[in-house]
C-alpha cells in the first residue's frame, strides 16, 4: 500500500523553523497529510470543542484525510470540561452530514438520573457506542455497572476517560469492570491510562510521568490479558506517553497492534500544522518506523473490526 514520504516530526519541524531553512508555507505544506489510501477511522471527536465550530471540525477532519469520524457527545451538564454539547447537538450535526463521514456515541452524565434511559434512547437512534465516559465518579461504581450492562444488552463498546482523582477514579481496580463484563468492549483514554504502561506507576508521579518507564504496567497486561479491553491512541496523553521513550512506545504498539485505534481528540481550528494531534501522532509513528501494515490496523481495520462501517466494508 502506497503510503506518503514521513511528514516533518514536531522536533525536527521546530527545528527546522527555529534554523529559518524553510518558508511558513513551505513548512506548513511539508507537515504532510496521511495516506488516503487508507479509510482513516477517527475514533475520537467532539462538536463543538473549546470554541471550535461544526463548521470548522469538517475542515479539520478533512485536513487530515479522515475517512470517517466518530463524534463523543457530552452529559447534559458535564460538557466534557471542554466545551462539547450534549448528544441532541451531535444527533442534529448528524443529520445535518449524511453521507456516511460522522458517527456517533450516546453519553449523559452517568451520575445523573435518568442517564441509562437518556443513552439508551439515542442508541436507539442510531448511537454506535456509549462515551466518552468523563464523570466524576469511581470507575468500578454502580453508575458504570449499569452503563456496562446496557452497553452488554445492545452489543456496543464504551470509551471511558481515566484520570486518577478526578473521573473515573481508581483506574487500577477497572479489573473488577471488564472481567465483570466480558462480552463488553471497553476502550481506555486519557492520562491513567496511559500512565499505568509504567509496572512502577505511583500516583505521586503525576498525570503525566517522565519517569523511565518499567515494562509490566497494568494497562499493557490488561491489553495481552483480556479481549475485550482496547486503548484509544487519542489526545496529548496518547502521544507523550509513546514518545517517553520512543523505543518502548514502538514496541507497544506492536504489541497490541490489534488492539489500539486511532483517535485525535485534537481541537485544533485547521488540523494542519505541528501542533495538530492528528498531524503530530501521524509523524510520530513514521518517525518511529511503525510499519505501513500496523499503520493500517491503528488508522483504519481495528475500528473496522469494531464498527462494522457497511460503506468502508
Ligand atoms: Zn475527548
Ligand atoms: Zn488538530
Amino acid at each position: 500500500m502506497p503510503l506518503p514520504s514521513a511528514p516533518l516530526s514536531r522536533r525536527q519541524f521546530l527545528a527546522t523553523a527555529a534554523a529559518g531553512a524553510l518558508s511558513v508555507r513551505a513548512l506548513a505544506e511539508s507537515v504532510a497529510t496521511p495516506a488516503p489510501a487508507i479509510p482513516i477511522v477517527d475514533i475520537h471527536q467532539h462538536t463543538p470543542f473549546t470554541g471550535r465550530t461544526d463548521t470548522e471540525l469538517i475542515a479539520h477532519q478533512r485536513a487530515n484525510g479522515i475517512r470517517k469520524t466518530i463524534l463523543l457527545p457530552a452529559g447534559r451538564a458535564n460538557k466534557l470540561a471542554a466545551g462539547v454539547e450534549p448528544v441532541a447537538h451531535t444527533y442534529d450535526f448528524i443529520q445535518q452530514h449524511p453521507g456516511g463521514e460522522f458517527a456517533f456515541f450516546a453519553n449523559d452524565d452517568i451520575d445523573a438520573p435518568g442517564a441509562v434511559s437518556e443513552i439508551a434512547r439515542y442508541l436507539d437512534k442510531g448511537a454506535i457506542g456509549i462515551g466518552e465516559l468523563k464523570d466524576k465518579v469511581k470507575c468500578d461504581s454502580e453508575h458504570v455497572v449499569h452503563v456496562a450492562e446496557l452497553a452488554r444488552d445492545r452489543g456496543v463498546p464504551v470509551i471511558m476517560h481515566f484520570q486518577d482523582g478526578t473521573y473515573n477514579d481508581g483506574f487500577a481496580n477497572f479489573h473488577r469492570i471488564i472481567e465483570k463484563f466480558p462480552t463488553v468492549k471497553f476502550i481506555a483514554h486519557a492520562q491513567t491510562f496511559w500512565c499505568y504502561v509504567d509496572k512502577n506507576y505511583v500516583a505521586a508521579h503525576g498525570l503525566y510521568p517522565k519517569t523511565k518507564i518499567t515494562p509490566g504496567g497494568l494497562s499493557d497486561r490488561w491489553l495481552a490479558d483480556y479481549p475485550n479491553f482496547y486503548g484509544d491512541l487519542s489526545a496529548g496523553s496518547g502521544t507523550n506517553a509513546l514518545l517517553r521513550q520512543p523505543e518502548f512506545g514502538k514496541a507497544f504498539i506492536e504489541r497490541h497492534q490489534d488492539k489500539l485505534l486511532f483517535g485525535s481528540d485534537c481541537s485544533c481550528k485547521t488540523g494542519r500544522g505541528p501542533t495538530c494531534f492528528s498531524v503530530e501522532k501521524f509523524g510520530m509513528w513514521r518517525d518511529m518506523g511503525i510499519t505501513d501494515s500496523i499503520m493500517r490496523k491503528i488508522l483504519f481495520a481495528n475500528a473496522q473490526t469494531m464498527f462494522r462501517f457497511p460503506d468502508l466494508a
